[in-house]
């Protein structure tokens, strides 16, 4: 993430985790009950409903807001809470037990801690965030956003009631006795279910918020945070609160809050992210060992009785035990360093963008089924399957067995079709997969057939390619298919094979093998059987016949945002963003004699004294060796330098004579942009003799893929 809207509200967590070591410290009440009030009773207020608020802006929104999004990154956020929550519980259970909040533990009590109270003070936060996330996202299965919205208001006001305004509630019987109900449940209303929920929902809600102009922001603040401060020292000038975590205009506050956040431009750093989350979760426990220290150091006049001093060592040695713990977790986790070499660059929003053209191309009902087939054109796979998954997008076309299996080890679920041959020896690794095999003709079937378990497939029909498929002319044969037992046939489709071209027999070409499809399957619906999913439609057919479309379209190339070739058919000119660039470090720099030559076979000579770079990157990385000798260039500062010599396996030298400033560890594009210049994947292909799909998807396994 380079949004720098966002490192704002990361470098706030820093200081609202401080703030909630003041809830805990009272650092000015060695001075002023009243500041003191003001300070950890209002102000540090804001704390952990901004924590909810982030979260639900970053894990929540996309889920709640668009109705097709995917809940994998939630479970995966939730996972990560457990986590933290049970590496709590363990951290604070030798303290608990010694503090004896466990002396009359009973199951309904221990659940009552576990779920609400948290089983240390501040540990309520972690089931409060994992039951409202929950909450929410469950009942946005049945309502809508604004349902969702009402639901949390009416839930936070009974909070309200519960909380500071507990004077008022407890005036009314029957209302009263309601609450006693609900505090055998838990301790207090600050909790995941009627809390959290609507500051999690407040997040969503801001998910497409500009920052708006800084003094307005300003004023939105200061004013609710005014009339929230007149709104505290009134409840509690009348003594009406019960506990003082929740006011009125709280949510108002933390909104404008959030807003003002957004024009604290910076970079996001997940650093202080992870800091900030340590801080809260082990000041606790630092303010225990301040308290000894004291007592052994015989300072208990200062580092206790002197709240601030107080304040100030808790939050400097918290500080320093997070920051040596990330420091120490940071290092056992460190990935090897991505772009040490030669990598690829995908970008996520470019391919969100594709997504969302192509869908708009297509009819409602005919959703996208993207082909990830060899390694997703050489995008990487599994990367690209978890970033559809997030889309939404749940099925998926592989080439083969293999491609299907590694998607389902890396956790990838949906439909996944292999669209080409599968050997009848593994066709039991179709099943303890949950692959989807296509039927490529009649003989196959049987074959299929005779393995003797079910098998889910797609019936192939060749409508023209005459590449796989079982003849569409073959009615009978295709009605023998579906009789078969052991096939469970989900679906039917065709490839059509020349939808790249304007001219008028392949347009004419490509009517009949659309019209043929479908009378084929009107022949088969007419005596009775079922095909649930039927598809024609690959990249091009999306592009320019997407009045055929079916239930799915098996998009391929157009997805990572080009064409095969650019000055391919379009009927429409729509507009994709290429996904992918293509980099690679400079390993050394060298001065060449007039004369003196470079790379095998004397391939380059120079009849100049030239310079020239060595790059990290070979054919052997899929960087097509044809382009050798000047006939492919790279881009280096933004400068076009051609390719010196020839490419050698790992390693290939440029031509930098022109450039100036060049040195080792700078970056070279082969694909994509430098400094405002662009090599598009077009134009390596036409050089290359090929088209965007054939260099695309042979970038080697050995470049790391990377998102920017
Ligand atoms: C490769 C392939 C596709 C995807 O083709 P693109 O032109 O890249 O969209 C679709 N269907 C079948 C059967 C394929 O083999």
């Amino acid at each position: 993430m380079g949004d720098k809207t966002t490192g704002g509200l990361d470098r706030f967590r820093l200081i609202a985790a401080f703030l909630v070591v003041a809830i805990h410290t009272s650092p000015l009440s060695s001075y002023s009950v009243e500041a003191d009030f003001f300070l950890t009773r209002i102000l540090a207020r804001l704390a952990v409903p901004f924590f909810f608020l982030v979260t639900g802006r970053f894990v929540l929104a996309e889920y709640l807001a668009e109705n097709k999004a995917s809940f994998t990154p939630i479970l995966r956020y939730l996972k990560k809470i457990l986590i933290l929550y049970g590496i709590s519980i363990l951290l604070y259970l030798p303290i608990g037990v010694y503090a004896g909040h466990y002396n009359e533990l009973t199951p309904f009590s221990f659940l009552r801690m576990l779920l609400f109270d948290g089983t240390f003070y501040h540990l309520w936060y972690f089931p409060a965030l994992i039951i409202g996330i929950l909450l929410l996202s469950s009942l946005r299965r049945f309502c809508s956003l604004r349902a969702v919205s009402v639901v949390c208001g009416l839930l936070y006001f009974i909070a309200l009631l519960g909380d500071s305004y507990w004077g008022i509630a407890s005036r009314i019987p029957a209302v009263s006795n309601a609450y006693e109900s609900l505090f055998q449940c838990f301790s207090y209303t600050r909790n995941g279910l009627l809390m959290a929920p609507i500051f999690l929902l407040l997040g969503v809600r801001l998910r497409n918020i500009k920052p708006d102009s800084i003094s307005k922001c300003v004023a939105g603040f200061l004013i609710t945070f005014a009339l929230m401060t007149a709104e505290g020292f009134l409840l509690r000038h009348y003594g009406v609160q019960r506990h003082d975590s929740m006011y009125l205009l709280l949510p108002v506050c933390s909104v404008f809050l959030y807003v003002l956040l957004l024009n604290w431009r910076c970079n996001p750093s997940g650093r202080l992210r992870t800091l900030s989350g340590w801080i809260y979760i082990l000041h606790p426990a630092v303010i225990i060992l301040v308290r000894g220290i004291a007592k052994t150091t015989n300072t208990v006049w200062l580092l206790i009785e002197n709240s601030m001093a107080h304040y100030l060592t808790v939050c400097v040695m918290t500080l320093l035990l997070s920051w040596l713990l990330c420091t120490i977790l940071a290092r056992y986790r460190r990935a090897p360093f991505e772009k040490n070499r030669a990598w690829i660059e995908l970008d996520y929003q470019a391919l969100k963008h594709n997504i969302l053209v192509l869908q708009s191309l297509l009819p409602e009902g005919c959703d996208l089924m993207p082909v990830l087939k060899a390694n997703a054109y050489g995008h990487g796979a599994v990367q690209i399957a978890r970033a559809l998954k997030r889309m939404g997008i749940d099925a998926f076309c592989v080439a083969c067995i293999s491609e299907g299996i590694e998607l389902r080890r890396k956790g990838i679920r949906g439909e996944i079709l292999i669209l080409g041959y599968t050997h009848p020896e593994q066709m039991a690794l179709l099943r303890r997969y949950r692959l989807t095999q296509t039927v490529i003709d009649f003989d196959y079937a049987v074959k299929l057939n005779q393995c003797g378990k079910k098998l889910s497939v797609h019936l192939g029909i060749d409508t023209g390619m005459h590449r796989l498929g079982e003849r569409a002319e073959h009615l009978e044969r295709l009605c023998e298919i579906l009789e078969l037992p052991n096939l469970v046939v989900k679906g039917a489709f065709t490839h059509l094979c020349a939808v790249d071209q304007e001219d008028l027999k392949s347009q004419s070409f490509t009517r009949k093998q659309a019209q043929v499809f479908y009378s084929t399957l009107d022949a088969l619906r007419a005596r009775g059987y079922r095909l649930p999913k039927v598809h024609l439609l690959s990249s091009y057919g999306a592009l320019n016949y997407p009045e055929f479309a079916g239930d799915y379209a098996r998009v391929g190339i157009a997805l990572y945002g080009v064409k095969s070739a650019e000055k391919d058919y379009d009927r429409f000119h729509v507009d994709l963003h290429p996904v992918l660039s293509l980099k690679a470090r400079i390993a050394s720099v060298r001065e060449l004699c007039t004369g003196e030559s470079a790379g095998y076979d004397f391939s380059f000579t120079a009849d100049h004294p030239a310079r020239i770079a060595t790059l990290t990157i070979g054919y052997a990385d899929g960087y097509p060796r044809i382009l050798s000798r000047g006939n492919g260039c790279v881009l280096i500062h933004g400068r076009r330098a051609p390719v010196a010599g020839l490419i050698c396996m790992d390693q290939m030298m440029v031509d930098i004579t022109d450039i100036p400033d060049v040195h080792e560890g700078d970056i070279a594009v082969l694909i994509g942009t430098s400094e405002g210049k662009t090599i598009f994947a077009y134009e390596v292909a036409e050089r290359a003799g090929t088209i965007t799909n054939e260099i695309l998807s042979r970038l080697g396994a050995r470049i790391n893929r990377v998102w920017t």
